[in-house]
Formats: C-alpha cells, sequence, structure tokens
C-alpha cells in the first residue's frame, strides 16, 4: 500500500465513518424551504453531510475522497472554475438577466454568505429560461481572467424548469463603495446559522456589471458535490466593492475559492 493509498483509505473512512459537518448538519436540521433546496443545488448545504472546506484533510484537493457522492470533484472533466483564456470568439445568444427587488434573505452556511431569492426572478441564457435561485459570493475569485485574480467572485445561480443548472459570475475588484451590496453587509451573519429574513429590500440587478460580455462554457458546481452540466457564463467587465467591504467579507471568508481545473477537451467561448 503507498502512502498515497494509505492517506486515501483514511480519508474514506473518515468519510464512511460519518464525522459529520457540524455545520451542514445544522442546515439541514433547520428545514427545507425551496431557497434553501436552491442552496443544495450549488453545494451549499449537502445531503451528505460530509464536512468540507478550503485547506487541509478535507480541501479542495481532497473532496473527491472525502464521500462517494463527491467522486465527480476528483474524476470530472468538466470541472468548474477555469482560467479564462484562449477563448474562442463565437456568435452566441446574448445573455438578458430579468431581476426584480426582493425582500432580503441571507444565511451564512459556514462555506459562503448566499442570498436565498424568492421566485420571479429570471435570465434568458442561450435560448433558455431559467430562474434565479440564490447567489452568493467567494474570495478571491474562483476563475482567473488570464491567469488574473480578482479580489472576489459573485455567482448568480439558476435552474431551468427542466432542471438544468446555469450560473452567471462576475468578478469583483476593489474601487468605489459598492451600495447595492450594502444593505446584504449590513445584515450577513457572522456565523453559520439559519436563513435571516429581512424587510429590507434589495435589487439584485444591480449587482450586474454594464457590459453584457461574456466568456461560456460548460462546467460544474464548484463546491461538493461538484456535479457537471452546469451552464457558466462569465461577464467580463467586473463590478466594485470598496476595500473595507472586501475586508468585511475576507474577515468571514479568508479562502472559500476552488482552485482553477484544467479546461480539458472543452471549449472556452467568448461573445462577440
Ligand atoms: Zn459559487
Amino acid at each position: 500500500m503507498t502512502s498515497k493509498t494509505t492517506r486515501r483509505e483514511m480519508l474514506r473512512r473518515l468519510a464512511i465513518g460519518g464525522a459529520a459537518c457540524p455545520i451542514c448538519m445544522a442546515l439541514v436540521g433547520s428545514g427545507s424551504s425551496r431557497a434553501e433546496t436552491a442552496g443544495s443545488s450549488h453545494g451549499a448545504s449537502h445531503g451528505a453531510t460530509k464536512h468540507w472546506n478550503y485547506e487541509g484533510e478535507t480541501g479542495p484537493e481532497n473532496w473527491g475522497e472525502l464521500s462517494a457522492e463527491f467522486r465527480v470533484c476528483e474524476f470530472g472533466f468538466e470541472q468548474a472554475p477555469v482560467d479564462l483564456r484562449n477563448s474562442v470568439r463565437a456568435e452566441l445568444k446574448g445573455v438578458e438577466p430579468a431581476f426584480r427587488a426582493m425582500p432580503l434573505k441571507v444565511v451564512n452556511n459556514g462555506h459562503t454568505i448566499q442570498v436565498n431569492c424568492e421566485p420571479g426572478s429570471q435570465s434568458r441564457i442561450d435560448g433558455e429560461t431559467f430562474d434565479l435561485l440564490q447567489f452568493h459570493f467567494h474570495h478571491p475569485s474562483e476563475h482567473l481572467l488570464s491567469g488574473r485574480v480578482f479580489e472576489m467572485e459573485l455567482h448568480f445561480v439558476h435552474k431551468s424548469a427542466g432542471g438544468k443548472l446555469a450560473v452567471l459570475g462576475v468578478f469583483v475588484q476593489k474601487g468605489a463603495e459598492n451600495k447595492a451590496i450594502a444593505p446584504i453587509w449590513a445584515s450577513m451573519p457572522t456565523e453559520a446559522g439559519p436563513v435571516r429574513e429581512t424587510s429590507t429590500r434589495i435589487d439584485p440587478a444591480a449587482l450586474l456589471p454594464e457590459s453584457r460580455r461574456f466568456f461560456r462554457y460548460q462546467g460544474s458546481l464548484t463546491t461538493p458535490p461538484c456535479s457537471e452540466g452546469v451552464l457558466w457564463t462569465v461577464f467580463h467587465q467586473p463590478i466594485e466593492l470598496s476595500e473595507a467591504q472586501i475586508r468585511k467579507f475576507a474577515g468571514l471568508f479568508p479562502v472559500n475559492a476552488r482552485p482553477a481545473k484544467p479546461l480539458n477537451r472543452r471549449f472556452l467561448l467568448q461573445s462577440l
């Protein structure tokens, strides 16, 4: 038995042995509204309740070993995120988000800050309609732009009536204070726990960049179980958050970004 096998075996036992993640257990126990189901579709609360995070034995390098359900994290060929470089320009159907203002429902799920969206916000992506389920944040960015890491990245997670997932990714760079993010930042829980419902209204559309130029590829969830078949659209133009706003999130999540995965045989397309 090689040391690699030994380590894998140890991790396998750890996974099967049921060292359940307390954060995940808490979330599983907190009921299952539509929005929380939405969370699980992006791996935010995962049925297997296996603890995972962004460093060490339970970090991204080992996600595939933690649970049988996470195998594709290690063996998948269409994983996200990727480095957005060597793209092919193509005539793609535009992305048309149609987000509505909504009451703020925000949760710290132990892996990120997530805003659960009430029904009514949608996007037309590649000619298909997708409902906006939730959006959440990563620090630093998960995608790279020709090797460049951004301060943060925002993911708008969508699902079609047929169950297909599509994510709109938005880079965040340091700059002016972002007024649209302010009410979310003011209410975000500093510790993992149940969804916090507020009467504050937020406007997710204000978190999109002006330019609709984008990259497009077929990828996966960037958190366990890393399920493939996710249609990715990452906007070229970043939005801005102030240094203080970025620091506030980074204080809670110093690193919650999966490293970039190889493109393999996929095409990375860029809108004209
Ligand atoms: Zn994400």
